[in-house]
């Protein structure tokens, strides 16, 4: 589904990615985890075309979109839940959800399937963004991803800022969406969360990725996770 090869990505005259190489694939949950600056937000950003790679490939569904523009990449079906959500918040959550509607080669969700995965949104829906809690405004961000028909979610640092029961909340999504044959790529500082429910793990460093293999292998080797992730 996803296929980033070698990329080398910079901010300005300054490196961040120094060819760091992820698959994802139809349907699979991969973690990318590491500490702060390592370049996950970074990979997320290449990915997305907000700051393209210098060198190096990324392939998404079988095409190649390392140099697309960030709105044609939405309408391939990569939808981005960005860590600081990016809800408008002077406008209701039934509009913010509107703004994320696209027809993709994937399958298309409609409105009354949200509520059926968050049952709190119904009676938000005339509520404006600048009055909702935190996890409200995962929930819409969340939301507003699907409801663009994504074959690919990037979710950067869900967890964030939400009581440890939403982020559980979170994590089950997660998983739905995996059943519903979407591949999710979660980046996290809280690594035992997304671990759970992840197939697979990259751990990046400084620009480049330092471990690769099953979430399991991380979970169950407490050595090897504290070398790794420090916790
Ligand atoms: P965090 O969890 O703190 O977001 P991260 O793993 O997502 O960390 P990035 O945000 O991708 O890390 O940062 C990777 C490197 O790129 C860091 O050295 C950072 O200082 C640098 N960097 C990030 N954004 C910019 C920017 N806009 N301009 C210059 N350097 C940047």
């Amino acid at each position: 589904m996803l296929d980033i090869a070698n990329i080398e990505t910079f901010y300005g005259e300054t490196q961040a990615l120094f060819g760091s190489s992820l698959r994802v694939g139809e349907g699979e949950v991969v973690s990318l985890l590491g500490p702060n600056g390592a370049g996950k937000t970074t990979t997320l950003r290449s990915i997305l075309g907000l700051t393209p790679p210098r060198r190096g490939q990324i392939a998404f569904d079988g095409r190649d979109i390392t140099n697309t523009q960030t709105h044609k990449i939405a309408h391939m079906g990569i939808s981005w839940v960005p860590d600081d959500r990016r809800i408008f918040p002077a406008l209701s959550v039934a509009r913010n959800l509107g703004l994320g509607i696209k027809k993709t080669r994937f399958r298309s969700w409609d409105i009354d399937e949200m509520f059926g995965i968050f049952s709190a949104l119904e009676y938000l829906m005339e509520r404006d963004c600048e009055n909702l809690s935190g996890g409200e405004m995962q929930m819409v961000a969340i939301s507003r991803a699907l409801l663009g028909s994504p074959g690919l979610v990037l979710l950067d640092e869900p967890s964030q800022g939400l009581a440890p029961k939403i982020v559980q909340d979170v994590m089950k999504t997660v998983t739905r969406l995996k059943n519903e044959g979407i591949a999710v790529l979660i980046v996290e500082q809280n690594a035992l969360a997304a671990l759970e429910v992840s197939d697979r793990a990259y751990v990046m460093d400084r620009g480049r990725i330092v471990h690769e293999g099953p979430a399991k292998d991380l979970l169950d080797n407490d050595a090897l996770r504290r070398r790794l992730i420090g916790m």
